[in-house]
This record gives C-alpha cells, structure tokens and sequence, in this order.
C-alpha cells in the first residue's frame, strides 16, 4: 500500500499513530413512509436536488484529488458519477414513488440495495467491485435527502483515529468519553467548537483535510501530527521511526512544563498576569488541576445542554455549577451563560437553522428571547454563587441595551429566589464578552454596566474581517493578527482600563505562544485558554520584562500586514527562548 500525505489545518497538537476509523460508513435506517398525490412533485424535487448536490461534491472531490494526487487518484469518481447519472436507476426511482406512493428516500433506497445486490451475485471481479462504488454514492445522496451527518460513535475505542467528513461539537464530546486516539475531519476550520473541544480535551486533531473520507479507508494505519497539520495513511517504515523519535522529542518537552506548575505567571520585571482555563464539561476540572491553574476563564455551558433530548433543568444546572465552584474555590470560576447557535446546536429546541448561523438567533440575542430558558440558568448560577467564586459573562453582546436587558433578568432571577427563600451572592460580578466589533469599538459605554471585559477573539476575528471560522475554504482569510483585529483588541483593554475595570482574553488567541509577547505588550491582564496551553504561556511569559513586551506590540501595531506581524512576532519569541521557538 503506498504511503500518502495529506495536508489539513493543525486544530490540537500532538501526534498519535493509530488505526483509522471511518465516520458516514454507516446503512442509513430509513423508514417506509406513504406521501399524499400532491406532495409528489416535492419528493422528486427533492431527489433532484439531492442528486445535483451529490454531483457537485463529487466533482468537487475529484478536482482537489486531481490537483493534490494526480489524476488516476481521481478516476475512482468517474465511476462515482456513472451511478449518480444512470437514467435507469433515476427513471425507476422516480417511477416507483409516483406509483407506490412512498416517500423518494425509501424507494431510492430499496432500489439501491437492488442494485447492490445484483452487482454481490456477478462474478465478475471489476463489476463486484461497483457495490463500493454504489454504496458511496447512495449513502451520499441518502445524506442529502435525510440531512443527515454522520453515525454515532458507538463502538469506537482509545485505539481509534475517528476519519469523518464533520463532527459536531457534540460528537466530540462523545469521543471524550471513548477517549480516541485523535481526529480528523474534511471540513472546518482552526477555531471551529469541534477543534476547541479537541484541545480541552488533549485530543491532537486535523480539520479541513478536504479529501480525507475519500483517501482513508476502514482500518488504514494513520499517523495525525496535529502540530503541523499532516496527516500520513498507510506510513512506511522510515516514517513510522521519524514520527515515534518526533513523539520522544514532544515527551522531552513535556517535562520541562511540569516544573513551572506551581510558579506564578510573573514578568522578569514582577508584572503578573492571570493565566485561566477554558473547559467545556465540569468533567476536565481534573486536566484543569493537573496543569496547575487555579481559575477558570470561560466555562462554555452550552455543552452541558447537547447530546440530550431534554433541556437541563435549574437544579441539574445547580449541582453542575456548584461542583465546579467548589472544585476550584476560592479562585474564581468564569460562567457564560448558554451561547447555542452558529455551529452549536440543540436538537431538543428545534430551532429552524438560519442561513449564516453565526450572524442570526444565537447566545444572548436566543436567551433574551426565551427568558423562561435564560432566567433558569441564572437562577442556577445565582444559587451555585453560595459555593465558590462564581462570575456570570454573557456571550455576543452588540451594545449596551442587551447588557441592559440581561442584567434586568438577572434582576428578577435574583428576585424569583427570594421569594422562594433561595440564598444567592447578591454582589456577584457580571462581565461581557467582547466579541462583535459593534461592542468592541463601544467598550467605553459597556465598561459602566460590566465588571470585566474577555475578548472572545474566535468570533472578533470571524466578524471583523467578515470569515466564517469553520470554512476551510477561507481559512487563509483567517488572520488573528490581521492589523484590524489588533486595533480593535488594543481599543478594548484601552478603554477597560480607563474605566478602572480588568480585561481578560478567551479566545483561542491567547494560547498561541507567537500571539502572547504581544498580548502581553498591549496590556491585557488576563489569558485564559486549554489547560494544556498553560505551561507554555507562562514559560513564555516569564522570560520577558514587560518593556519588551510593550515595544514589540508597539512595533507589531505599525506593521501593515498580519502575514508581516505573524513573521515578527516569531522573530521574537525566538529571539527570547531560542531552545523552544524557531524563526518561523
Ligand atoms: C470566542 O468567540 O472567542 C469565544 C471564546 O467563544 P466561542 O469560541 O465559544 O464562540
Ligand atoms: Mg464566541
């Protein structure tokens, strides 16, 4: 079997060799199901519509095989689009559902299974090989006409490096409790939920591969370097030992870390700063605890109502929060308050998808809108606040009047335990997260209503330089240190600070080694990111005085471009901790 590499975005560090997984292999259940005479024309729509779909991500496919591989790599999908454009399978399709009356899906799919078995009775040993090739493309259309994604994760072991075309931020909470080896994925970008999970979890994890369903199969020996983005299928032998000596040298590196665990993040000039966690499930408190950091910044509840058909009640809420208040008490514990939407969704609320999810109904603009879900989770958090050190931050704010409207449910939250005789901490401290640039460049107004700032820099960036951050396609666009992004962060902890108030950062921005010298410079007073990434932050952060910090970030902010500010910014930390950091 011939080596092959494969090129993707890095999303959580590490390497691992294990045995590949593949996601969407699956028999799809579909049920029979009778449709009326007048909904017929919608079901062969419908089919036609799942067709042309299919025809374009096999063409698609093809092209990036073609360009990356070569061409005979791409001549497998000839024999792809032969079953999509066989007029006899679609015209027998069609024929059956205006006849039977039953729904396309169900006849396709019995006409299919025909197919296949007619290929499984040749003995032909090329035409026995199209049941693959019919299979593919029926579980393709099958996908288009169901909406559906991808399997469960039933049956998947520590072993296993999980292929799939998308995971959902919910599938990868799934693989935390199989413990997988690691994952990778065609689509989505860096700072896509599915490869922030992947990090808080310690899972190395390659996203936007492209390709990466169509190349792997069932089985296939893989190599994931989740530090550089590649991805090996069926290595040889020289490079099974080149990865097993990088997987020492990672170990080495390792080592050092743990010596820093109980020292402060303090400057050579005795500036300290705040290093926090980012956690998803109160379950990584553990991980939290074993990388020596104390508070967190940001704990994404949202998870904690997916992968369920119910909605969390307020005492469910309350055991959660308080355990997490307790585990970390007396530091602080950073709680945002439900930010479902964009490319987390709940299956229990039904919420019709919107056309650019990260723009439409989601986190504050839903809980401001549903404040029997809201006040809930304020009550939860309101009684937890007896336990520890809690905080309350809300997500997506784009101006004052929605801050203005969650502190007044806030209000009769507060209000609503009093009468029923529920103690709470009445002083407990509200923040906001600055992630719409509409809030970042009106900081100065919203530091009156809030006791902290935390740049959320994953949506910053997506918003103010207008790219989806779980597309591939343009993740090139996707630029942390573009110089509009770095404008907008200096304006916010500029305007923090003025109003006496102390800014925090918990996007994936401030775990980046090259971005902290100058996060540093610009005076932010708190980091919050994966445990994991902690060590390094503050290793980094101990090796600088704060005047050179601050002349790097003024350095940085005169530089055009962010490809300029990236190549700067690892010039330096370089030049501060050579044995750790190369020039590029
Ligand atoms: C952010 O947007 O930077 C952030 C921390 O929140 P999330 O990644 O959950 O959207
Ligand atoms: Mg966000």
């Amino acid at each position: 079997m011939n080596e092959i590499v494969l090129r993707g975005i890095p999303a959580s560090p590490g390497i691992k060799i294990g045995q590949a997984y593949l996601l969407g292999q699956e028999d799809y259940v579909v049920l029979k199901r009778s449709v009326s005479e007048k909904q017929i024309p919608f079901e062969v729509s419908r089919f036609e519509d799942a067709l042309i779909n299919t025809r374009r991500e096999i063409l698609d496919l093809q092209n990036k095989v073609a360009e990356g591989m070569g061409t005979e790599h791409a001549e497998i999908f000839d024999a792809h689009l032969l079953v999509i454009e066989d007029r006899m399978l679609i015209e027998e399709v069609i024929t059956r559902v205006k006849k039977e009356k039953l729904a396309i899906d169900y006849v396709f799919y019995q006409v299919l299974k025909r197919y296949a078995d007619v290929f499984s009775k040749v003995e032909d040993e090329y035409l026995k090989e199209r049941i693959s090739d019919i299979n593919d493309v029926g579980r393709r259309v099958l996908r288009h006409l169901l909406g559906k994604k991808s399997k469960g994760l039933e049956g998947i072991s520590s072993s296993v490096i999980v292929v799939a075309h998308d995971l959902s931020p919910s599938d990868t909470a799934t693989m935390h409790h199989k413990k997988v080896a690691g994952f990778i994925t065609d689509i989505g970008g860096k700072t896509s939920h599915t490869a922030i999970m992947a990090k808080s979890i310690e899972t190395p994890a390659v996203v936007g591969l492209e390709i990466a369903t169509s190349q792997i199969k069932d089985g296939n020996t893989i190599i994931i370097d989740g530090n550089s983005g590649l991805v090996i299928v069926n290595p040889r032998h020289e490079t099974l030992n080149k990865y097993q000596r990088k997987k020492e040298k990672i170990k080495d590196l390792s080592k050092v870390y743990p010596t820093l665990k109980d020292l402060p993040a303090v400057t050579l000039d005795g500036r300290e700063v705040k290093l926090s966690a980012n956690i998803e499930l109160p379950e990584e408190i553990p991980i939290v605890l074993e990388h020596g950091v104390h508070s967190i910044g940001l704990y994404r509840t949202e998870f904690f109502y997916m992968n369920r058909k119910d909605l969390p009640s307020e005492e469910e809420q309350f055991k959660a929060y308080r355990y997490v208040a307790e585990a970390m008490k007396p530091h602080s514990v950073i709680i945002r308050t439900l930010d479902l939407g964009g490319d987390k969704f709940l299956s229990q609320l039904q919420i019709p998808h919107d056309m650019t999810p990260f723009l439409g109904w989601r986190a504050i603009r839903f809980c401001l809108a549903r404040p029997d879900i809201f006040k809930a989770q304020l009550r939860a958090i309101l009684r937890a606040s007896m336990y520890g050190n809690l905080k309350i931050m809300y997500p997506m704010i784009s101006g004052v009047e929605e801050l203005k409207q969650a502190n007044k449910l806030l209000e009769d939250s507060k209000k609503e335990l009093r009468a029923k005789k529920l103690i709470y901490k009445d002083d407990i401290e509200v923040g906001v997260m600055i992630e719409v640039p509409s809030a970042a460049l009106t900081c100065d107004i919203l530091s009156k209503e809030a006791a902290f700032f935390s740049i959320g820099t994953n949506d910053l960036i997506q918003y103010s330089l207008a790219v989806d951050r779980t597309n591939e396609k343009v993740a090139y666009l996707y630029e942390p240190l573009h110089p509009a992004v770095l404008r907008l962060i200096k304006n916010i902890i500029n305007a923090g600070h003025k109003a006496g108030i102390w800014v925090g950062m918990c996007g994936e921005m401030s775990g980046e080694p090259a971005f902290v010298l100058l996060l540093l410079g610009l005076g932010l007073d708190e980091f919050s990111m994966p445990a994991s990434a902690v060590p390094r932050i503050k290793q980094i952060i101990r090796a600088v005085t704060t005047k050179q910090a601050e002349v790097i970030a003024q350095e940085a902010l005169s530089l055009s471009e962010g490809k300029d500010v990236e190549k700067f910014a690892k010039e330096q930390l370089h030049k501060i901790l050579p044995k750790y950091y190369t020039r590029t």
